[in-house]
């Protein structure tokens, strides 16, 4: 694929031994706080939104907010669709201009995870759109799904998965959960370095509350992409709280301004960990 620009920040993040954090947004706000947070740093970007978000705003409005966002800065920034499940609103982001989408058929039975996740690889390639699939059951609750039991990927099942569905990034299930963690997570290493030998960028989803050893091993090993959601959404939620309740008056430039400021800060910790210049938070 020529010129896409998911592609071209994985296969940079290969080059460099790197990941590219990936920031699930939900607003305005959080997308500009994502793109600062980068542009301070001087490194590239994934934006990406669930499912549910694309079906508030609209796909449209959403690649208008983000490619206005993107415009005039010296770093790539990719538009990405988190999870999703519904062919149509992948098919409608692809549409509009995304630079990819990620079908999640995780919960499928293997053959028809392919079957699903490659129709929707040859109608993104068609258009230059690249495509993240999963295998393997990641648990946690990914906005209305929620998966109790996770669900191990194994190697062999994984590459046969990669190659018959055609896509561009791969998220094995490899014990990292979405939202909160209780406890220490057992991750599988091992498969993230087995699979990172490989040509297929590999994605690390319920990046949210690992710490910062738990990723440089996991980007050491070959994670090309690490996404970050429920640390967003904490510093944004926290940071509104802990304003409301103080006694100052704020109107709502400042308000929104230090709102935004959390953010980045949240944000750029990461960024810093995930682009090798930091070793921790
Ligand atoms: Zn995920």
């Amino acid at each position: 694929m020529s010129d896409n620009r998911f592609i071209h920040v994985l296969n940079e993040a290969r080059q460099k031994n790197i990941a590219v954090g990936a920031v699930n947004i939900f607003n305005y706000l959080t997308a500009d706080a994502a793109a600062e947070a980068a542009r301070q740093l001087n490194v590239n970007l994934i934006i990406q939104t669930s499912a549910g978000t694309v079906e508030h705003f609209g796909a449209k409005r959403l690649y208008d907010m983000v490619d206005s966002l993107r415009k005039d800065l010296p770093i790539e920034v990719a538009l990405h669709l988190d999870h999703c499940r519904n062919k149509e609103l992948g098919m409608l982001c692809v549409d509009t201009g995304w630079d990819a989408i990620m079908m999640d058929f995780s919960h499928l039975p293997f053959e028809e995870n392919i079957k699903n996740t490659r129709e929707l690889a040859e109608y993104a390639h068609e258009r230059n759109v690249a495509i993240e699939g999963e295998i393997g059951i990641i648990s946690g609750v990914e906005e209305d799904i929620v998966s109790d039991t996770a669900v191990g990927a194994d190697y062999e099942e994984t590459m046969e998965f990669i190659q018959r569905s055609r896509i561009d990034a791969i998220a094995p299930a490899i014990g990292t959960a979405h939202g909160i963690y209780h406890g220490v997570p057992k991750i599988n290493f091992e498969l993230v370095e087995r699979l990172g030998k490989e040509t297929t960028p590999v994605v690390i989803h319920g990046g949210s509350g690992l710490s910062a050893d738990t990723f440089i091993r996991l980007i050491a090993a070959g994670g090309r992409k690490v996404n970050i959601s429920t640390l967003v959404k904490n510093a944004y939620l926290d940071k509104i709280r802990e304003l409301v309740l103080s006694d100052k008056k704020y109107a709502p430039i400042p308000f929104d301004t230090e709102v935004k400021q959390a953010v980045v800060q949240e944000v750029q910790k990461h960024l810093k960990v995930f682009s090798g210049l930091s070793k921790e938070f």
